[in-house]
């Protein structure tokens, strides 16, 4: 007997077996006519299926939205009621998009511009789009980030901030808004050392999907060597926060203490990689910052572009003339901001060029000159110069702010939510 025989065979026996069954109405198993109410068939009036695309980079909202066959839906004409900037749309950004029926026609598009927002588009019978902007709610506690510096800041932070308190990269973040806070007093590449102890309080959010992020530094703390640096914050008459002093003495200063981002400067991820010419002051009366090539380079501070071109082992160079005699040079530079020439007039942390190695050097870095009447001096000793105080009838207030953040400063080491 061949395979195809049996297989013939056993396929009779099963018909005839179940034939007999259901003639003698003995079906093994309940018959659903038997028992159940025939159900209405289930049509389906409107089959809908979700298609996810991501704007890609160099691509504009409305071509994704021309190859999901979306048309009609003008974002720009929605966005001023829905108080989004089409503009700052970025690339990898995920769009949602319902079809329906047997046309297959999208019928709705969702995606979230901010972490605040999802904005949701629905097209009408009439076949124009209306949209809805659904808020994602935040709340907002508290938290105190403590410990010692053992190689960086980055590392400090990684050692003692769970990634359930915040993840990595609002860590990273972090970091470069201590650095900016204490942006005229330290730098967060040259001064932190290991065995620093370092404190801060600040805002932290949690969205209602769970995402978590900081928000605004309230105070922060670093000793380094046997000076402690504090900062407090307070409204500023802008109604933006300002930063303090324990006296009541802005941080903010003249001179920005490095003229490069800490979140550019290659040489923050490890004191063990610092180069060794880095920091090194006297031999050619500047202080090198190694960043990445291409990263901005800011003006330290408000003053009138004296030099912008090609000089000599300078590379390409800027340089400004400030008030009280003080001239600062940065050399090395890739490129020269875009109208940055002699006789200009710049702002603090106005973009004056970037990174580059032009000139003599042999890698990526910025040489920075501070001159004080000709004299090249390091740019940390500017610090002693004061701040701006606080107006006496703001002190009260200020000190009353400044005794609760230094307490909630000076709790024990770690990670403390302080409010929920
Ligand atoms: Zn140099």
């Amino acid at each position: 007997m061949t395979r195809r025989t049996l297989v013939f065979l056993l396929s009779v026996a099963v018909l005839l077996g179940a034939g007999g069954l259901g003639l003698r109405g003995t079906w093994p198993w309940t018959r659903l006519s038997d028992t159940v109410p025939t159900a209405r068939a289930i049509v389906v009036t409107q089959p809908f299926r979700v298609v996810h695309d991501t704007l890609q980079r160099g691509e504009t909202v409305s071509a994704l939205l021309l190859r999901q066959g979306v048309t009609g839906l003008d974002l720009r004409a929605l966005a001023s009621a829905l108080r989004f900037d089409p503009h700052r749309i970025k690339a990898g950004l995920v769009f949602s998009v319902r079809r329906e029926g047997a046309a297959d026609l999208p019928t709705h598009v969702e995606f979230r511009p901010n972490a605040d927002q999802w904005l949701r588009f629905v097209r009408t019978a009439a076949g124009n789009w209306t949209g809805e902007a659904v808020p994602i709610h935040w709340t907002m506690d508290t938290i105190r980030v403590s410990g010692e510096i053992q190689s960086n800041l980055y590392e400090a932070l990684d050692r003692s901030v769970s990634d359930a308190t915040l993840d990595e990269n609002e860590r990273h973040k972090l970091v470069y808004q201590l650095a900016s806070v204490n942006g005229y007093t330290l730098d967060f590449s040259r001064d932190l050392q290991p065995g620093d102890p370092f404190a801060s309080v600040v805002e932290r959010q949690v969205s209602e999907t769970g995402e978590v992020r900081f928000g605004r530094v309230l105070a922060s703390q670093f000793t380094v060597g046997n000076k402690t640096y504090q900062a407090f914050s307070y409204p500023g008459a802008n109604g933006q926060d300002a930063y303090y002093d324990a006296n009541g003495t802005a941080l903010k200063r003249a001179f920005l203490v490095s003229p490069v981002d800490f979140r550019y400067i290659t040489s923050g991820f490890s004191f063990s990689r610092f180069h060794p010419i880095l920091g090194l002051f006297r031999k050619h009366e500047g202080v090198d910052y190694a960043a990445a090539a291409g990263s901005p380079v800011e003006a330290a501070g408000d003053g009138t572009v004296t030099v912008a071109g090609r000089a000599g082992d300078y590379g390409n160079l800027v340089e400004i003339r400030h008030r009280d005699g003080i001239v600062t040079r940065y050399g090395h530079l890739s490129s020269i901001g875009l109208g940055i020439r002699p006789g200009l007039h710049v702002a603090q942390g106005e973009q004056i060029g970037r990174v580059g190695m032009t000139g003599l050097a042999t890698g990526p870095h910025l040489h920075y000159e501070f001159r004080v009447n000709g004299v090249a001096r390091d740019p940390r000793s500017i610090r002693s110069e004061p701040g701006a105080p606080l107006p006496n009838h703001e002190l009260a207030d200020f000190r009353r702010q400044r005794a609760l953040l230094s307490e909630l400063l000076g709790g024990s080491p770690g990670t403390t939510p302080i409010t929920e």
